[in-house]
C-alpha cells in the first residue's frame, strides 16, 4: 500500500556553529553575576532591538539590562558569536563578560552593542559574520 509523502515535514536542517552552545552557557553565566548587580537579563528577547526596548521601557526595565532578541539567537546559532544590546555602566558589563570567559569586540561607546564570542584559542571554527 501506497503511503502519501509527508512533504512539509520535509524541513532542511542546519546544524548550529559548534560554538553556539557554549557561549550561550558563558552569556547565562554572565547573566547570573549581572543579575545580583540589579541588571535584567533577557535570551531570545522579542523580533529586535525597538520591540524589545519599548518593551523594556513599558516594564520600566530598560535602565539596567543586557539581552539579545530573536535575530541575534539565530546569528548565534549560525556563526557561534553575537550581539549583546544593554543599559548600564558599559565597563561592568564587559569585566563581567570578560570574567564569563566570552571575547568580546566593544568600543566604548553607550550605543554600541558588545559583540560577544568564544575567544580565540577556544573556537572551534572561524566563523565568517555578516
Ligand atoms: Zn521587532
Amino acid at each position: 500500500m501506497a503511503r502519501k509523502p509527508r512533504a512539509s515535514n520535509c524541513k532542511r536542517y542546519t546544524a548550529p556553529h559548534p560554538d553556539a552552545l557554549e557561549v550561550k552557557a558563558r552569556i547565562q553565566a554572565a547573566y547570573k553575576m549581572l543579575r545580583k548587580d540589579g541588571y535584567t537579563t533577557r535570551s531570545n528577547f522579542q523580533c529586535c532591538q525597538s520591540c524589545a526596548w519599548s518593551e523594556l521601557a513599558h516594564e520600566d526595565k530598560n535602565e539596567r539590562v543586557v539581552f539579545y532578541h530573536k535575530q541575534d539567537a539565530e546569528t548565534l546559532e549560525k556563526y557561534g558569536r553575537t550581539h549583546l544590546a544593554w543599559a548600564g555602566v558599559g565597563h561592568a558589563i564587559l569585566f563581567v563578560l570578560k570574567d564569563a570567559g566570552l571575547d568580546v569586540e566593544w568600543d566604548g561607546g553607550d550605543d554600541q552593542r558588545f559583540c560577544v564570542s568564544l575567544p580565540v584559542h577556544e573556537k572551534v571554527l572561524t566563523p565568517t559574520f555578516p
